[in-house]
């Protein structure tokens, strides 16, 4: 490696008022759930235009809480694309339901609804509940899936942690039009952080209140009753979000827009001057991406190299990512090669450049240079 210093593939952006924001936070009375979780969820939740928002602890978390909410249990069987992030298709299996997995479309890189359609029509066991992905960003063709899903009874899930600001015409992604159930992450390397978090929208009351109770053991209250009364009426998990995080939400939140800007401009600089040189990943027409990832393909023969390359010059470039049922895990489960030919030939391909909003054009510039100088 040089001495230069090492640019990563993302990171997060604090600034002084975020700072202020968390310290007011941890010297008030409440640092687990005070005010500022409902504060951050209302926001939020505006911000996307749905109805409700539940703060957790992870978007791990909160697609756990989803699949409960909508009664994914034994005997169940949860559909996703192989080209996401392994808790995208672990959150079927917590509630001890089956995972299979749908093709992409080689171009947007999402779910394809022609190959969802056809696993639907060759399939005796339908799924309960889908779950596309929002990937890198760009919104996946959800009109399509709605309709499919619609009309054969499945829920929805969108896996929305990289698409925080993305618009499918006018809707924000997150305002649940054409789904049950949105969720975001907030992990340091997404649109925004809170450190570790998460957050599942919805416009249905029975479904907020479903995982609300869910993060806190399945506790339920109610203001009618006297003050130290709880019942547990499920069994729920520890996720909830404290006080700190939601605090350093809301100040990120003001941001999200610039951020979106940021990444929107170091995107279309990349496109600019990697134009015709490698293949990129296609945003479907009306839609705006939030730009998380900017994914690039190459040449396959030479993908292990070209990251070899970058590393060696400190550039730490990702591979988002491997097919989820090829990892070790999915394979103990009788998952083999060959089930989503899109995917595993995007994965031989893929290289995901530095995006992030405090990433300077000379910074980049040096990402390019060093792609442009591999032989
Ligand atoms: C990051 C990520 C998650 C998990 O988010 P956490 O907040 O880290 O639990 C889930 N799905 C996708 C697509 C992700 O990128």
């Amino acid at each position: 490696m040089d001495h230069k210093t090492v640019i990563p593939y993302s990171t997060q952006s604090i600034c002084i008022h975020d700072i202020s924001a968390v310290v007011k936070a941890l010297v008030s009375p409440f640092i687990t759930t005070g005010p500022r979780v409902p504060m951050f969820e209302i926001t939020l939740a505006d911000i996307v235009r749905a109805k409700h928002g539940v703060a957790m602890n992870s978007a791990t978390s909160a697609l756990h809480a989803a699949c409960s909410a909508l009664g994914v249990t034994k005997g169940d069987l949860v559909w996703t694309t192989p080209i996401s992030f392994v808790a995208s298709a672990n959150c079927a299996l917590y509630c001890g339901a089956d995972v299979d997995f749908v093709d992409i479309d080689p171009l947007t890189l999402n779910m394809c609804p022609k190959a969802l359609e056809a696993k639907i029509n060759a399939s005796e066991r339908k799924p309960k509940v889908i779950i596309p992905v929002h990937m890198a960003g760009f919104p996946a063709d959800m009109k399509a899936i709605h309709r499919i899903a619609r009309s054969n009874k499945i829920a929805i899930i969108e896996d929305a942690s990289h698409a925080l600001g993305a618009r499918i015409g006018t809707d924000p992604v997150g305002n649940c039009k054409y789904s049950d159930i949105t969720v975001f992450s907030f992990h340091p390397v997404k649109m925004i952080t809170t450190g570790e978090g998460g957050m599942a929208t919805t416009n249905c009351k029975d479904l907020a209140d479903h995982m609300k109770a869910f993060r806190s053991h399945g506790i339920v209250k109610d203001p009618s009753w006297q003050p130290w009364q709880y019942e547990q009426r499920n069994l729920g998990m520890n996720y909830r979000m404290t006080d700190i995080a939601a605090s350093l939400g809301l100040s990120q939140l003001r941001k999200l827009e610039d951020f979106c800007g940021k990444r929107y401009d170091l995107s279309m600089r990349y496109c600019m001057n990697l134009e015709g040189k490698f293949g990129r990943q296609h945003r479907l027409p009306n839609t705006q991406p939030s730009h998380h990832l900017h994914i690039i393909r190459v040449r396959k023969e030479a993908q292990s190299d070209m990251f070899a390359h970058m590393y060696k010059h400190g550039i730490t470039v990702q591979l988002h990512y491997k097919p989820i049922y090829l990892q070790p895990y999915y394979r103990g489960l009788g998952f083999k090669p060959g089930l989503c030919p899109n995917a595993e030939a995007y994965y031989e391909e893929a290289m995901s450049l530095p995006v992030y909003p405090d990433l300077s054009y000379s910074k980049q510039n040096r990402v390019i240079e060093t792609l442009e100088r591999f032989q």
